[in-house]
Parts: structure tokens; sequence; C-alpha cells
């Protein structure tokens, strides 16, 4: 009898309510359903509500210490500094508030988080092709993309987290598709992440291809791909800070690359969005030393690989002294070596990326290129409108160079193009920048070597490091 009871009222709930909470995290004011609805299902016990801000000495987040008094729970600030106190016309107390993650809504004391505790809904699943697989993939794994791709697998099945530690231009991606090809059959919810959206758009076709039958969502700002329920989550990390406690595997691309590293908000966001038990997989050619030390120390399962997937060594960059570049820009003057550089690739129809340390500067040199009309020239940052329909021209062959900050160092895959550093000195290009930007070239089979020149005004600890970590890797790689 009472277990009757208990079935009749877990089956009492608002269907559309569950698809819409399931997975996510959602300030009460933002559900779309009335106060009574939501009441009602915090009362069955279907959701859990709760404090938007906490604090630390509650004991609710124990990895926390020393001193700090708030915990925002959306974004997991707990910098004194960015929490603010108001006079609270919700509360009519003095409530404190999360200035880190405001541009989301505020977070206050009194803000109560909805979270689904109710049944699951039915997931979406994918439909296998006629040969019973969903990967439809064609290609064929070199044999190291091929041993991690089973390690990966293996260690996944053991519910562990690991590490992918690839030469830019190994194929990580397709050595992925075994361990997301399980995962879905499984019907588990997968998620690729990684910081940056230029990499969640170039991911995405990829996938899309390799997965036909299978819903794929894009998630970053503007994505017109979003897919309520699909069982593969392209996002960037910023996007998963909505979801909570929803996906089974969760991989991360680039996991070195600004602002992840730097950022913890990225971090607790993609924790937050990991179910508890869900095993993790890192991927990266240079990775932090946290993850380094980790894997070379046996606590983190992992793999290295040092070839690329065509076989080829990695392009090792050459070092070109051109004065004070920051002066002869400021006078209107190209360095004569790098213009010389620049027009016998132009001339032999090569597609260059030329990576420059500031926005200002990006302008600048742009502007004199173009001035020397060695071919169509275009200069691309972060908060460039066209910066993703300069890429496509860069990609096209109708843009022949294409001048760039550090956000292209990665992620961007262009077959025979050649790159340079304009100011590889300058501070902003460290080992690990210039290790990507350097992996921007010979990417393909048909045009595997090519010129990665780092023109500068001195040598720094960056460009040599760089330099000797390409060449440790070919070495390593058997060159
Ligand atoms: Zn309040
Ligand atoms: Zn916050």
């Amino acid at each position: 009898m009472l277990l009757f009871r208990d079935d009749s009222i877990r089956s009492d709930f608002n269907h559309d309510l569950q698809r819409f909470l399931y997975g996510r995290e959602y300030r009460v004011e933002e559900l779309p359903f009335s106060k009574e609805t939501i009441k009602q299902h915090v009362r069955k016990g279907f959701i859990a509500l709760q404090h938007g801000i906490e604090t630390a000495d509650g004991g609710l987040l124990p990895f926390l210490s020393g001193g700090r008094r708030w915990v925002c729970r959306r974004c997991g600030n707990t910098d004194p500094e960015l929490f603010g106190t108001c006079t609270c016309g919700r509360c009519n107390r003095s409530c404190a508030y999360c200035r880190r993650c405001l541009n989301m809504g505020v977070i206050r004391s009194c803000t109560e988080l909805a979270t689904w505790i109710g049944p699951e809904p039915r997931r979406l699943s994918a439909a296998p092709g006629e040969n019973g697989r969903l990967c439809q993939w064609s290609g064929i794994l070199s044999e190291e993309q091929a041993a991690a791709a089973a390690e990966l697998v293996r260690c996944q099945s053991e519910g562990e987290s690991f590490l992918i530690w690839a030469v830019t231009g190994s194929g990580k991606t397709e050595l992925l598709f075994p361990a997301i090809e399980r995962a879905l059959l499984r019907n588990e919810r997968v998620v690729l992440t990684t910081p940056r959206t230029d990499v969640v758009r170039e991911l995405f076709p990829r996938m899309k291809a390799a997965f036909p039958n299978v819903p794929v969502s894009a998630l970053y700002a503007g994505s017109e791909d979003r897919i309520p329920d699909a069982p593969l989550v392209i996002s960037t990390a910023h996007q998963l800070i909505r979801f909570h406690r929803y996906f089974d595997r969760i991989f991360i691309d680039e996991v070195d690359a600004f602002p992840f590293h730097f950022d913890p908000m990225l971090q607790y966001a993609v924790q937050k969005a990991a179910k508890e038990t869900a095993p993790f997989a890192y991927l990266t050619a240079t990775p932090p030393p946290g993850l380094k030390n980790a894997f070379l120390r046996g606590d983190l399962r992992g793999i290295k690989i040092a070839r690329r997937f065509h076989g080829h060594p990695l392009p090792v960059p050459r070092f070109c002294w051109i004065g004070n570049w920051k002066k002869s820009v400021a006078k209107g003057l190209l360095p004569p070596a790098m213009l010389k550089w620049i027009r016998e690739k132009t001339e032999a129809g090569i597609r260059i990326f030329l990576f420059v340390p500031s926005v200002s500067l990006l302008r600048d040199l742009t502007e004199l290129l173009q001035r020397e009309a060695l071919g169509p020239t275009a200069g691309v940052h972060a908060d460039d409108p066209d910066r993703h329909a300069k890429v496509m021209l860069f990609r096209e062959g109708r843009i022949r160079i294409l001048v760039t900050t550090t956000i292209l160092e990665r992620g961007v895959t262009i077959p025979a193009a050649e790159a340079a550093v304009f100011g590889a000195d300058d501070p902003v290009f460290d080992e690990q920048a210039l290790v990507q930007i350097a992996g921007r070239v010979g990417r393909s089979p048909d045009h595997p070597a090519g010129d990665a020149v780092f023109f500068h005004n001195g040598r720094t600890l960056g460009m040599v490091r760089a330099r000797r970590h390409i060449e440790r890797m070919n070495e390593e790689g058997g060159f």
C-alpha cells in the first residue's frame, strides 16, 4: 500500500518543469513556471532549493578554508573583493551579492537556486547506423592514436580520469571517437568542452560528421545550434555554468588554454556540470604544471603522443632578429627581413598566419602590409565582429595573410599554412603559446613541413624553451 502511494507521488510532477530543470541550476525567479507549481514540487521532493550565497564556515564546501566568508554557489567565487553588500529590497536585510557572475543576473544571500532532484527524464538516444555503429568516421587512426584511444576507453570504463598529452597535429580529436561512441551507445551524456569559442566552432562540424545520427549541440555565445537534451554537447567552458551534475563524461580540449587555466570560475563550472562520478579526459599539447606533475607522479593516468598523425616531425621554429620592431612599426616601416620572408611565401602561393602581441600593433601592422600589396591581408582579434568570417575567408584562400593576436594560436587548422610571430620576445608569448603557434604549421599529410619563424628583438626564455620543447618531442617521436 505504501509502495503504491509512494509511486503515485513520484509520478505526480510537471514533465515540462522536469525537462527544463533537470541537470541545470536556475534562480527560482528564472523558472518559467508559477510560484505555486514550484512550491508544490519542492514540497514533494522533486526540487531542491539552496541559498545562492553560503558562508564558508557552514561546511557546505569543505575545500574552502582560511577566513573567506562567502561562497557563491553558482560561480564558486570565494574572493571577498568580489562580493558586495546592499540593503536588499527583497528580504529587507543587508544582503551579500556576487559581483563575479553578476552579468548572468544577480545572486544574493536570499536568492534561491533550484535544482531537480526527482526522477530523470527519458534520455534522447542516438540511433546507430546500419552497421551498428554510431561513429561513421572513415579515417584510420595512426598506431599512436589507436593505442591512446584504446587506453582512454579502458580507463574510462574503470571510471578514471585520463590525460592525453599529444603534440599539435597529432589528431587528438579523432582518437576520442571510440570513447565517445562507447559512452553514447551506453546512453550517456557526453560533453567536449574547451575554453575557446573558435575551437568549439572548429570541432562542431567534425563531430556532426563523425556522428551523423546523434543530436549534437554547440554551446557558445550566439550559437544557433543548440539542441535541448542532445546526448553530445560541444561547449565553451563558460556555457557550462548553467549545468548541474548533468554529464556522465567530460572531455576537456586545450585544457591549458587561457582563460581556463587562469579562471577559477570556468574550472568550477566544468566541475559542477559533471556528475560526481564522471571521469574527465584532459587533452593538451602543453599540459599546465598541475596536470603534468600529477601525470609524471603517477597520480593521473594518461598517455603521451610525440608524433603527428601523418608521421612527420614537428616544424622546429627559426629565430630571426629584426631589431626594435615596435619602433619600426611606429615609424611606418616593415623590418626588411620579415618583408622578404612574407614576399617569398606569398609569391609561392603560401598562406601565412602572422601573430602579434597586441591589438594596437595588429591594426598598424595590418595597414602596413596592406599598403605593400603582398596579397589579400586581414587582421583578427577577440572582439572583432567579423572574426569568424575572416577565418573562413583565410581557410578558403581568399585571404592570404592573416594577422592575428594569440586567439588563433590553437584549435584552428589550415592545411599548408605557415606561421610567423612578429615580436616573439614580447611577454605575451610564453613557451605554451609559441609551441602552439609553431604547431599551426605542417598539419596536413600533403604539406607536412613549413616555416615557423619567430621575428624578435632579443631571445627570451619562452622562445628558447618553446624550441627545446619541440625538439624534445621530435626526439621522443623517434626523429
Ligand atoms: Zn536579500
Ligand atoms: Zn557568483
